[in-house]
């Protein structure tokens, strides 16, 4: 497996895989893997020729007040992790690499990205979609998989590769959990244990939206109620947001006659956890 950290370099060899005839499928991550992006690149392996993983912690898409000194990076793991799966690179790029003095160009996608972490964060968007089209353009895929952990980044990415035309086919891989039910992140590590139970009422709560659903419920209201009081039970959990969307366009979904996605937001102490699931009625 090859580690590559200049543009330039990762761009020469997309080419030469390109005039190969090779498909080339991309996972784009910010590291310190775990299971759930080992699951995006057994797939990628399964539907490309070659796989290419990014590990880049981008630094626009932290608030300034965020974390992104202490985020959790292990290069030497990862290395490891990605050569045992048989990803064929590493494409790892430092900061001054991918935004060299001058720069000046983001990317906004516009309705998707303004409510739910939109809200919450702002310029985060900004930076994912600027970033993302970066890679996109030194790895040159021809497929890129996403986890849909991240639902929202999810649809902005789709939007944003269809609105600018890159001939791009977008995949959503479903979240990988614990096996208590916990969305794998790799911000879980700064979970103390007594904050990592706090964090099961995430999953939790979105069980319990489910089976109102399964029983016959279809009021938003009542749904979101019940979310929050499950995750509000207790203590040590500030929720952020809790929300029930339009599978496609985020917008606000007032009743689960048809699917939706109901996304939340909490901080469990210092660390802002996301969890979602789409609801999906008379199932
Ligand atoms: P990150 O390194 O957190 O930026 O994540 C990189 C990619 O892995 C994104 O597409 C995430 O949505 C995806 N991902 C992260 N955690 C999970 C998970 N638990 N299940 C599925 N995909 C995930």
């Amino acid at each position: 497996m090859r580690i590559i950290e200049l543009v330039s370099e990762m761009q020469q060899l997309a080419d030469q895989w390109r005039r190969q005839g090779k498909r080339i499928g991309f996972i784009p991550t910010m590291g310190f893997l775990h299971e759930g992006h080992l699951a995006l690149m057994r797939e990628a392996k399964n539907r490309a020729d070659v796989v290419a993983v990014s590990v880049f912690v981008n630094p626009t898409q932290f608030g300034p007040n965020e974390d992104f000194e202490r985020y959790p990076r292990d290069m030497q793991r990862d290395v490891r992790l990605c050569t045992d799966v048989g990803v064929d690179v590493i494409f790892a790029p430092s900061v001054p690499e991918m935004y060299p003095e001058g720069f000046q160009t983001g990317i906004e996608v516009s309705k998707v990205t303004i409510p739910l972490c939109g809200r919450s964060r702002p310029g985060h968007f900004v930076g994912v979609a600027t970033v993302v089209t970066k890679l996109f353009n030194s790895v040159k895929p021809h497929l890129a998989i996403f986890g849909q952990k991240d639902y929202q980044q999810w649809v902005v990415i789709r939007r944003m590769v269809q609105d600018l035309n890159m001939d791009i086919e977008v995949v959503g891989h479903p979240t990988v959990r614990e096996p208590d039910g916990l969305a794998m992140s790799s911000r879980n590590s700064y979970l103390s244990p007594d904050e990592r139970q706090v964090a099961l009422r995430l999953s939790r709560s979105l069980k319990a939206a489910q089976d109102l659903v399964d029983r016959g419920e279809t009021g938003g209201e009542v749904i979101l109620e019940k979310v929050r009081d499950i995750l509000d039970s207790g203590g040590g959990l500030r929720i952020d947001y809790v929300q029930l969307c339009h599978p496609d366009t985020l917008e606000e979904a007032p009743r689960v006659d048809e699917p939706a996605v109901l996304l939340l937001a909490a901080f469990v102490g210092k660390t802002r956890l996301i969890d979602n699931c789409v609801l999906r009625p008379g199932k």
